[in-house]
């Protein structure tokens, strides 16, 4: 007997389907469809110990808590709505960070090999027939943050034993054991790029006194090179992304390899049709490009499934956000990016209600009103957002911490921030901006 949770969730998924198919779709495009789902961040002991929790809590939901990360329930649920929402997609991205924030002493490498191949079962068990291209997180590590691409043992187990059968081509699996990243053609001339960018990160201590670990940047130029001549798109899919993070102004990887990566990708910007990463767990875009603004591409930052948000103080979180997972419509003969559908559920209803419920926060297209992801596009949301407290600055704002009722107001600073670091990527100007922004 067909349970009436699972009906109501087909039912909503047929609804969503009829709204995003009769969306009015350019002549001349052969649209297609992929997820980007991010962050799980599994606790399997949440309602329990509860080793994630910032904070202790005193009732937890079954759907998890602002200061816990995700149980295996919300996890599922979220796959779930996914493949009930849209089954037939081209691809998913997946980018990582599957292990709960534990601290290490209280973890082990076998522990944090479960968690990443639970959300694989997961995945596998709701899109049996569909391609994943997986990427790895700073939390897919034991300890987390720490690799430096050698880790053969690791990169073994997940690349072979666990996600073998989506990259398929015994080439790429081999350049996946040998640190973490490999290529994966998803479409006629489409290609992913799912990039390593955990051994770039400033957490991580293994690559602090590095320039070039596992000569990934070698493998990223002939890769992009070898793209371009072939005619081929790429998507660049990871979980760091080399953006400047909002609202704390910083680059999120070492020094030697920021410059490198940028002028890398900036130098393909042919190529590449768009970026998508994660690790922030907020939804926001940014541009990438040169300083003098040449070499430009668009770049989209997930959020994430766990609900668990940063400490403000030793006694306070920052304000809460919801669980999220994100439809992109592509043109399947160029890779053009067409827009976005976001999804989350609010997580306080779902628990109150003993059951979630998924929706749709925001079109991308029909929210900021562009035609595409172009970078475009992006400049023409940022000239909008250029007033503070502007409408479409307010907007995105809210759908920065995927929830349709903020609890905060963004201050002007937080705006300057947020339009500041969309869209330069060198960190002083970036401070310089801000400023010239707060005095407007
Ligand atoms: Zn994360
Ligand atoms: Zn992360």
């Amino acid at each position: 007997m067909l349970e009436l949770g699972t009906f109501l969730v087909s039912f909503f998924a047929i609804l969503i389907c009829v709204a995003i198919e009769s969306r009015h779709t350019p002549a001349n495009v052969d649209k297609g469809y992929f997820w980007h789902v991010s962050d799980f961040h599994y606790d399997d002991t949440y309602g329990k110990e509860g080793q994630s929790c910032g904070f202790p809590v005193l009732e937890p939901g079954p759907f998890g808590d602002a200061a816990c990360d995700a149980p295996l329930r919300l996890i599922e649920d979220s796959i779930k709505t996914m493949a009930a929402i849209k089954p037939d997609v081209d691809f998913i991205l997946w980018t990582g960070d599957n292990a709960a924030h534990i601290p290490t002493p209280k973890f082990s490498m076998e522990r944090n090999l479960y968690m990443i191949q639970t959300t694989t079962s997961a995945i596998k068990r709701m899109f049996p027939h569909t391609l994943v291209v997986p990427s790895f997180g700073n939390h897919d590590f034991y300890p987390a943050d720490n690799t430096n691409g050698t880790e053969e043992g690791f990169y073994k187990v997940v690349c072979q034993n666990m996600w073998s059968t989506w990259i398929q081509d015994p080439k790429q699996i081999q350049t996946c054991k040998s640190g973490g990243f490999y290529s994966r053609l998803v479409g006629h001339k489409l290609r992913v790029l799912a990039v390593n960018t955990v051994l770039y990160l400033i957490e991580n201590p293994k690559t602090k006194n590095l320039t070039n670990p596992s000569q990934q940047f070698e493998w990223l130029e002939a890769t992009l090179m070898a793209a371009r001549n072939a005619g081929e798109k790429v998507i660049v899919s990871a979980h760091v992304p080399p953006t400047i993070p909002s609202p704390s102004l910083f680059y999120w990887f070492y020094e030697q390899y920021q410059g490198p990566y940028v002028q890398l990708m900036t130098k393909f910007a042919d190529v590449i049709v768009a970026h998508h990463y994660a690790h922030e767990h907020s939804d926001t875009f940014k541009i990438l490009q040169n300083e003098d603004e040449t070499g430009a591409s668009a770049v989209f930052l997930a959020p994430s499934v766990t609900p668990l948000r940063g400490h403000k103080s030793s006694t306070e979180l920052l304000p809460n956000h919801n669980p999220g997972v994100r439809l992109v419509e592509y043109d399947k003969r160029t890779g053009k990016h067409l827009g976005y559908t976001q999804f989350y559920t609010n997580i306080t209803g779902a628990n109150s209600h003993g059951k979630t419920h998924w929706k749709e926060l925001y079109s991308f297209q029909d929210a900021y009103d562009v035609s595409d992801m172009s970078v475009s596009s992006l400049r023409k949301i940022f000239h909008k957002m250029a007033q503070p407290f502007s409408a479409p600055m307010m907007q995105y704002c809210s759908f920065y911490s995927v929830t349709d009722t903020p609890e905060e107001e963004c201050t002007l600073e937080e705006q300057a921030v947020f339009w500041c670091a969309g869209q330069l990527t060198n960190l002083n100007m970036t401070k310089e901006c801000v400023k010239r922004y707060m005095h407007l």
